[in-house]
Order: C-alpha cells, then sequence, then structure tokens
C-alpha cells in the first residue's frame, strides 16, 4: 500500500507503465497522466559520465520480458546505401516500380507521392528539376545517401525542437572526417545540399555533422514484410550503452514503432544495455566493427577480460603443448602477444590475426545448410581450436538445428549416434550461450528447444513406451512449451517457429 500520486490517501493500484507510483481511482490517474506523468512515466533514467556520455540506468527492478519502453523514430529513411525503395513506404521495389512524376525518385505508385515522408524533399528536388539517376532494380544505390539528411534538415526547419534533440546526439565527426566515406559525403552528399537543392543557411560542416550524427545513433531497421532494411533515430533507444553481452533486445514494427524489452532480470541501479556486436565474433573482431561503425573502442566486461568469462571464445590452441589454449597478453591492444595459458609459449599477435581472418574467411564460405560439410569444418579445424572457440559455436549452433530438420537428416532418419551428438552440441552450446547471450535470445532458446526435442528422441529410441517413458516425455514436453512461449517474446510474437512446435507436439505423442 502506498499513497495516491494526486491526493496522497492509500491506494493498492499501480501504474503499470513504471511501477513506481499508485493511484486510489483512474480519474486520478488520467489527471496525473496530464499533469506531467507521460513524460515521467518511466521504469529508467538517463545518468552520463565522461566515458560514456548519456546512458541509462533502471529505477526500479526490470523482469526478463518485460518491455522498457517504446517509441517512434525521430527521423527515418534509406540506408546510405540501398536497395531500389519506395521512398514513400520504404518498401523494396521490384522492375515494375513508378518514377513519381514530379521528382523522378523511384516509388511504389502514385498514392506515395504525397506520403508525409516523401512530400517535402519531392517538392524541393522537383523544383529543382533533379531527375533520378536509379535505372534498374536489384543493385545496391548510393544516390539514397542524401535521403535521411535531407529529411533532418527539413526537420530543422520544420519542427525546430526536435532538431534541437537531435543535434545533442553525439557525431564522432572528428574521427569521422579522416575516413573515405566522409570523403565521399563532401564531395557528393555537401554539393548536392548547397549547390544544387541551394539550402540557404546551412555550412558544410553543419551538413557533416548531420552525417556524423545519424551513423553514430541509427539502427538499422528490418521492415520484415517490406522485405528491406531501413534506418532511424530512436531518441531514447539511443541512450542504451552499448556492452558485448547486453541485456536487452529491440524490435521495429511495421509501423516503424521500435520496442525494447529485457532479456535478463536488470536490478534496479544496473545500466540498460544493448549490443552493437555479434555474440560468436572474436574479441578482435567485435571491437574492430564497432570501432568502424560507432568510433569507440569497446571497453566492456567482456572485452577487457582475455578469458571472456573462462568461456575462451576467441582463443586459438596451443601448437606447442597441445594442451592448452592461448589468450591474448592485452585484449585491448590490437597486435598484442598472445600466450599459452600452460606452457606460457607466445604467438605473435599478427599472427593469431591472420589466423584468424582466413577461419572467418572460411566460415563464411561455408553451406551451413550441409550437415556433411559442416561436421568436416569442424573436423578439419579442430587442431588450431578449441570446442569453445566461437567459430566452433557457429558451425555447432548450425548443426543443432539441422539435425532433425532437414531432409536426410529428420526424426525417423538419425540413428542413435546422431541423436547423441545433436544432445552434445546442445548441451556444449547451452553452457557456453547462458554466458555468451543469455536470457530472452533466440540462440540460447532455440538451443534449449533442440536439446529437449533430442531428449525426447533418445527416449524413443531407446525404450519401450511405458508409464516411466511417458511421463518422462511430457516432462521435456512441458521444457519444449515454456522454450517456446519465450521464443516468441523474444521473436515479438512472430510465428517463425511455429510449425516446428506443432511438428514436435505431433512426433512426441505417437
Ligand atoms: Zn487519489
Ligand atoms: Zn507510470
Ligand atoms: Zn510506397
Ligand atoms: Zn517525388
Ligand atoms: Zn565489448
Ligand atoms: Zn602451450
Amino acid at each position: 500500500m502506498e499513497n495516491c500520486a494526486v491526493c496522497g490517501i492509500e491506494s493498492k493500484q499501480k501504474c503499470s507503465g513504471c511501477n513506481l507510483v499508485f493511484y486510489c481511482s483512474r480519474d486520478h490517474q488520467v489527471a496525473d497522466w496530464k499533469n506531467g506523468h507521460k513524460t515521467n512515466c518511466k521504469c529508467y533514467d538517463i545518468s552520463s559520465n565522461n566515458i560514456l556520455g548519456r546512458y541509462m540506468v533502471a529505477k526500479r527492478d526490470i523482469k526478463p520480458g518485460e518491455i522498457i519502453l517504446r517509441e517512434k523514430p525521430i527521423v527515418i529513411g534509406p540506408k546510405t546505401i540501398s536497395n531500389v525503395m519506395c521512398l514513400g513506404c520504404h518498401q523494396l521495389l521490384n522492375v515494375n516500380y513508378y518514377k513519381c512524376s514530379k521528382c523522378t525518385w523511384p516509388l511504389c505508385g502514385k498514392s506515395c507521392e504525397t506520403s508525409e515522408y516523401h512530400v517535402d524533399e519531392c517538392k524541393l528536388m522537383s523544383s529543382k528539376n533533379f531527375k533520378s539517376s536509379i535505372k534498374e532494380v536489384g543493385k545496391l544505390e548510393s544516390s539514397y545517401c542524401v535521403i535521411v539528411p535531407l529529411r533532418v534538415i527539413f526537420m530543422r526547419k520544420n519542427q525546430p525542437k526536435m532538431y534541437q534533440q537531435f543535434s545533442k546526439l553525439v557525431s564522432h565527426i572528428d574521427r569521422r572526417i579522416s575516413t573515405k566515406l566522409y570523403d565521399v559525403l563532401r564531395a557528393n552528399l555537401v554539393p548536392f545540399i548547397l549547390n544544387f537543392l541551394q539550402i540557404p543557411d546551412l555550412t558544410e560542416n553543419e551538413i557533416l555533422e548531420i552525417a556524423g550524427i545519424l551513423d553514430t545513433n541509427c539502427f538499422e531497421v528490418l521492415l520484415t514484410s517490406k522485405k528491406v532494411k531501413a534506418r532511424g533515430i530512436y531518441y531514447e533507444t539511443a541512450m542504451m550503452a552499448h556492452e558485448c553481452i547486453p541485456n536487452t533486445k529491440h524490435f521495429v514494427d511495421e509501423n516503424y514503432e521500435m520496442k525494447v524489452f529485457a532479456t535478463q532480470m536488470i536490478k534496479k541501479g544496473e545500466m540498460i544495455l544493448t549490443s552493437y556486436s555479434h555474440p560468436l565474433k572474436t574479441t578482435l573482431e567485435r571491437r574492430l566493427a564497432i570501432n568502424l561503425a560507432k568510433c569507440f573502442d569497446c571497453v566492456c566486461p567482456r572485452c577487457i577480460d582475455a578469458t571472456e568469462k573462462n568461456t575462451f571464445s576467441s582463443s586459438i590452441k596451443c601448437s606447442t603443448c597441445k594442451d592448452g589454449v592461448l589468450t591474448s597478453c592485452d585484449p585491448l591492444t590490437n597486435l598484442s602477444e598472445w600466450q599459452c595459458i600452460k606452457c606460457e609459449h607466445k604467438v605473435s599477435g599478427a599472427k593469431i590475426i591472420q589466423l584468424t581472418s582466413e577461419i572467418r574467411k572460411s566460415l563464411d564460405h561455408l553451406n551451413k545448410r550441409s550437415v556433411v560439410e559442416c561436421e568436416n569444418f569442424i573436423k578439419s579445424y579442430k587442431k588450431f581450436l578449441p570446442d569453445s572457440s566461437v567459430f566452433m559455436m557457429d558451425v555447432k549452433y548450425a548443426l543443432c538445428m539441422l539435425y532433425g530438420n532437414v531432409d536426410g537428416y529428420f526424426f525417423r532418419d538419425l540413428s542413435p549416434d546422431q541423436i547423441q551428438r545433436k544432445l552434445d552440441l546442445c548441451n556444449q552450446l547451452l553452457s557456453e550461450l547462458s554466458i555468451l547471450e543469455p536470457g530472452i535470445s533466440n540462440s540460447f532458446l532455440n538451443t534449449k528447444f533442440e536439446l529437449n526435442v533430442a531428449e525426447i528422441l533418445k527416449i524413443k529410441s531407446q525404450f519401450k513406451p511405458n508409464n516411466e517413458t511417458s511421463k518422462l516425455i511430457e516432462i521435456h514436453m512441458e521444457r519444449i512449451t515454456e522454450t517456446y512461449n519465450l521464443l516468441r517474446v523474444a521473436s515479438d510474437g512472430k510465428a517463425l517457429i511455429d510449425n516446428r512446435y506443432k511438428k514436435i507436439k505431433e512426433e512426441s505423442s505417437l
């Protein structure tokens, strides 16, 4: 029992948005909402320090699966280099696309000529007699690089308050300015806006600053039904700090609304974290990618720990003692030496970089739909890579999903050895994913799902049906259902695994 935030009498009803204030009645809740709770109704605060800039902290305990925030983008549009898409509704276009009758940019049809996203840029570009150079679909087009900066420039005029917010975001322009991409922008984007469109009161620096803010803060938006990736600025979401083991996951729906939810328990006072990297990349790979895209050097708990929480997921086997593994002597220095944890044999950083990039190349070319090829990959890299290596994990994950689910390896085809193989793979993966990608994450849950499937298969192949076995199968089926429900949360309610679940349910009852 706490006191109503409006009248102070004892109340049981909590605001379901933030769980932090109480109301005696619906009327007082509505009154408080209008009176400012609308902007305070959050389960997080924004703090800041010199290292991270602004970051998000939980104001209360946040449970796994709980929505932390929802928001619409302040600007959205095509990526710098994009497939040919409609500038009105941002869907992928095919050969039969429509050309805007005014500005000639590809659109899906006449109705998108007046889309709220397109109308300003269309008016300006057609007034300058712009002609789109896009001739065919199926190719990546760099002319899209002008669209989102232009939309920000319209925001500057039409929604000055929002633009003010936008310009507070970091651009890292001092680091970006010397990159090749910014040479290209200086040669193309800047003259397009200043000389061709002749937008007044703008300088080259301002335009590049806008580009830098976009490159640093944009979220990639996968619009599934529109079959294309776009990018957008989500102001609150952009406040989350990055760590290579995050505690949230986010989705953007068809109306461009961002939804961030907790994948693990986040205690009051803890940081709310997103990740810009992939969990199954080595420390070197993650830090390079983050540096390139986001212009900072990750010093998260996973990156600063050469053992990566004792997973040794970036490690290489020692060729001298054949027993230990090599870890970086200083994971924050790319060219640092690596040393064996058993025999102290040392290898140069350059050699490690060369070896891992060769393995990455070969993994990129691996056909992950083929059981034979995946098993061969594991066999041939066993001499270099420990079981826990991210490269091994990546292939093992593919195998986990293949056994039981593809031609030639359906449940009825699996030998007892293959069922045991699936079980072993799942167990190895789970022990590592529970550290590197814990909670409500797709890979962790998919593996858990497959583990219980394999357990059921094993029981069915080894024992005659009786009360005891059917009890055991029931237990695994319950776990599968539990995992299935979490997987629905992890994929935003999308029915990605509905068929698999249905099939397992049928098969387990046979
Ligand atoms: Zn009240
Ligand atoms: Zn609230
Ligand atoms: Zn359209
Ligand atoms: Zn147009
Ligand atoms: Zn990191
Ligand atoms: Zn050694």
